[in-house]
């Protein structure tokens, strides 16, 4: 007899009695308000163009490094899961096509027990797919058959399934050198789904990105400015950015090495940026280019008001072998511990005093919430604290980053959620998962008589929809 998918309605909800039907009733006024999503990287040109997808395979796993990082751990090679290399030539290994490559998967589901990928995916089964038995080897085709089926219908292409999702605002990211094509067309299509774009500048601030020296000369190209010079670079910079928010850009991201920042005068700016086009800088020199560029861009946001996010402290493509044979996001970037206090001072003690100016921190190194982060957002006007990320967006993540940071920063320096995903099905999962654990921790202090139920309630609708808008500068009068 085929097992039952494990979706129960309740789940994530606190097991003791006396406080569970608190966080129900909590979940159940934020459960249907609207997704507003506003930092991930889908993909704009689905919303675009509008086309539908193909199958469950290229659909949920290919672009999941989530789930690419578990099975590659337990020995299935990427080839085996449909993944091509990047190199030119004959491939190495056979490659897998879809269908086969999703029966591995299935037969390999179990891994994602107890994970919040299997939380997501089975409530994407249940409630977009409509499967009701589990995935498993032995439904992996019928599973790969309804849902490619499925795939194919009008309610299924990208747009419909954004409004069916009840999205309000969603963002993706992209670089300092992108055309923008997708955007738009999105701006010049009849279509009133809101996707804007970030402004993510990281190949053209970071001397030591892969595409460093071929973006700087695009750069140029794309802005008719001298990327050469320094005042060229910064101009280009602010044209770049007003591009960006002509579509719609409400902030920046920044996915740097570490969170440190620099105040140099103007002839150790030109001179350090000589170094760095010439080519002939040392790793020190990178770091403070990349410290001092944060502070131009806080400086250039004081004047056009995107907001700015640090994303700091991963250590990318950590598997060398494995990112020269397949390029990057194929799960192989670990967390790093990192330094906020000292790396932001130079930022801070030119800006940090504006309440014009608006920097939202985030960190994979969950050590430094009630240590530096809850104190720093819990002071400064400029700062704000962005949601548990990527490894601690998790159940336990996410109650971790409330009970370390509300002492300290309350819930009104927070940011609500972020699902930060290229999973365009996960969304609705991934916020649901937060709105569940917010509520229970919120229900926890209202059984403490900490919080009347009545504010529980209007903060777990801050949390959810009130504070992502405020924070992230999405213009609106609507509040609830
Ligand atoms: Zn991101």
């Amino acid at each position: 007899m085929a097992l039952t998918i494990n979706n129960h309605p309740e789940r994530l909800l606190p097991v003791d009695p006396n406080i569970r039907p608190v966080a129900l009733r909590l979940y159940q006024e934020v459960r249907d308000l609207p997704i507003i999503s506003p930092h991930g990287h889908t993909d704009p040109s689905w919303f675009a163009e509008n086309k539908n997808f193909t199958n469950p395979h290229d659909l949920l796993v290919t672009p999941d490094h989530y789930l690419i990082r578990m099975l590659y751990s337990q020995g299935v090679r990427l080839a085996e899961l449909g993944i091509n290399a990047k190199g030119i030539g004959p491939p190495t290994e056979p490659v897998n096509d879809s269908r086969s490559a999703w029966r591995l998967f299935a037969k390999n589901y179990f891994l994602f027990r107890g994970t919040p990928s299997g939380l997501w995916l089975n409530q994407i089964f249940t409630d977009v797919f409509n499967q009701s038995e589990a995935l498993t080897e032995v439904t992996a085709d019928k599973y790969f058959d309804s849902i490619s089926e499925q795939l194919q219908q009008e309610k299924f292409r990208p747009r419909q399934i954004f409004d069916r999702f009840n999205i309000e605002f969603l963002a993706t990211t992209e670089s300092a050198v992108d055309p923008l094509k997708y955007h738009k067309l999105l701006r010049d299509s009849d279509w009133n789904g809101r996707v804007v774009t970030t402004y993510r500048p990281d190949s053209v601030i970071d001397p030591e990105h892969a595409k460093f020296t071929d973006s700087l000369t695009i750069f140029g190209e794309i802005t008719g400015e001298d990327t050469y010079s320094w005042q060229g670079y910064l101009q280009a910079h602010r044209n770049r950015r007003a591009d960006f928010i002509a579509l719609g850009a409400t902030s920046t991201d920044h996915g740097h090495p570490t969170a440190r920042t620099a105040n140099l005068s103007n002839i150790e700016c030109e001179k350090l940026f000589s170094r760095v086009v010439s080519g002939q800088f040392t790793a020190d020199d990178a770091e403070l280019f990349r410290a001092q560029m944060l502070t131009e861009m806080a400086r250039m946001s004081l004047d056009d008001r995107l907001v700015m996010q640090i994303h700091p402290g991963s250590f990318r493509n950590h598997n060398t072998c494995l990112f020269e044979q397949y390029g990057g996001d194929k799960g192989a970037d670990i967390p790093q511990a990192i330094e906020f206090s000292s790396a932001l001072k130079p930022l801070l003690d030119c800006f940090g005093n504006s309440s014009e100016l608006s920097i939202i921190l985030f960190t994979l190194d969950e050590t430094n919430y009630a240590r530096e982060l809850a104190p720093l957002a819990g002071h400064y006007p400029c700062l704000w604290l962005g949601p548990a990320w990527w490894f601690n967006d998790s159940p336990e993540g996410i109650l971790r980053f409330r009970e370390q940071t509300t002492e300290t920063a309350g819930f009104y320096n927070t940011v609500g959620f972020n699902d930060d995903t290229r999973a365009l099905l996960s969304i609705p999962a991934r916020h649901d998962m937060s709105r569940r654990i917010d509520c229970s921790y919120l229900a926890r202090l209202v059984g403490e008589h900490r919080l009347t139920e009545d504010d529980a309630l209007q903060v777990a609708k801050d949390l959810t929809y009130n504070l992502p808008k405020k924070a992230y500068r999405i213009e609106d009068n609507d509040s609830v």
